[in-house]
């Protein structure tokens, strides 16, 4: 038996709680907005896990360990999207330009990084990769990100890290495509569920007021899937709520594998 094959008990549960927040997914966007994307966040499972989903028909993982999704994306079927949404250094561009079907890096933080997965990635690649831009919506020190902009930031002229980074993007890396902004957010909707969550609220604004920026700069719209920037937020904790709140991308671990083992 290859090391990527699922067992078959195994195989039913996953496709059961992936039909299951599939399901969840499809009725929270209800009419609000087109379709979200389920990504399975599969990180500290076996490849045979992947497998499982795969079979199910499922083809979006998201994966935060650059050596652990070189291995992975090696071994499994090369019409996986997969989703980097680890913390990301400049010294591991190399290694993830090489994965063919990596579809989007969700958290670029630097113009170095930015530069350095432009230059390794191939010429031939088929499509130029998504970037999004991992945003700080709650300040803490312990999470990785950009500030994030308020309201009036669209027009503001002075130096804005997420409007420097998306230029930077838009106008030096050829190979890259700006796809949008992502958040991981401190805040549970659990804890309030009649009050909106202040990591969405900051993410939308800070979405909306760089579509302004861009556009002042560019006079086209260069990004995003139809010139509109994605937000990628919730977890499995608060998907529904994020889907409410506008969400597109959604990043669910826990509720579809099962609580991860430890990071060694
Ligand atoms: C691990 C992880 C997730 C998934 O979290 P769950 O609570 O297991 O759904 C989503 N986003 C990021 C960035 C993660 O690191």
């Amino acid at each position: 038996m290859s090391t990527t094959a699922c067992d078959p008990e195994r195989a039913t549960e996953l496709a059961a709680s992936l039909h299951d927040i599939q399901a969840k997914v499809t009725a929270a966007a209800g009419s609000h907005n087109n379709a979200p994307t389920l990504v399975a966040v599969s990180k500290l499972k076996p490849a045979s896990d992947i497998m499982g989903c795969y079979q199910a028909g499922h083809r979006d993982f998201g994966e935060n360990y650059v050596n652990e999704l070189v291995d992975k994306a090696a071994a499994l079927p090369t019409d996986i999207k997969w989703h980097f949404i680890g913390t990301l250094q400049s010294n591991k561009a190399k290694a993830l330009a090489g994965i063919p079907n990596l579809h989007v890096i969700q958290t670029l933080t630097s113009a170095k990084t930015a530069s350095a997965l432009d230059r390794q990635l191939p010429a031939d690649r088929a499509s130029p990769l998504n970037v999004m831009l991992q945003v700080n919506t709650s300040g803490e020190a312990s999470k990785s990100g950009l500030s994030p902009l308020d309201a009036e930031d669209g027009d503001a002229s002075g130096s804005l890290e997420v409007v420097d980074l998306a230029s930077h993007v838009v106008s030096s890396c050829q190979r890259l495509h700006l796809l949008g902004v992502m958040t991981i957010g401190a805040y549970e909707s659990s804890t309030d569920d009649t009050k909106p969550n202040p990591d969405f609220e900051a993410l939308r604004q800070t979405r909306d007021a760089l579509e302004t920026a861009l556009l002042e700069r560019y006079g086209e719209r260069k990004w995003g899937i139809d010139g509109k920037l994605l937000m990628s937020m919730g977890m499995s904790s608060d998907f529904e709520a994020a889907i409410e709140a506008g969400s597109d991308i959604v990043r669910v671990g826990t509720s579809i594998f099962g609580q991860r083992p430890k990071k060694q």
